[in-house]
């Protein structure tokens, strides 16, 4: 009667174990999951970045390109805007 119940208690324990190690199992692969979703989200996160600030460079210095004109007078590069060149004061207009 006594071994019994010890070793109903043993197997209750043992069975609990091993539901503590499949939930521990569980939660591992749970974050090893986490882990690899956050890493590639970070890695295609910079790329985009990285690519944004390519095209924003790329994108300013045409700008800046096409908006720059030189000066006949000094020959100094200066934006288009102007009505008058700010190095030498030539007038366009
Ligand atoms: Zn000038």
């Amino acid at each position: 009667m006594c071994a019994d119940l010890t070793l109903s208690l043993r197997i209750e324990q043992e069975e609990n174990q091993i539901e503590l190690l499949i939930y521990l199992a569980g939660v591992f692969f749970f974050f090893l999951i986490l882990y690899f979703v956050i890493k590639a989200a970070v890695r295609n996160g910079i790329v985009d970045a990285q690519i944004i600030k390519e095209e924003y460079k790329n994108a300013n210095t045409s700008e800046n390109h096409i908006k720059k004109i030189t000066c006949p007078k000094c020959n100094e590069e200066h934006d288009i805007d102007f009505s008058k060149c700010p190095h030498c004061n030539f007038k366009y207009i």
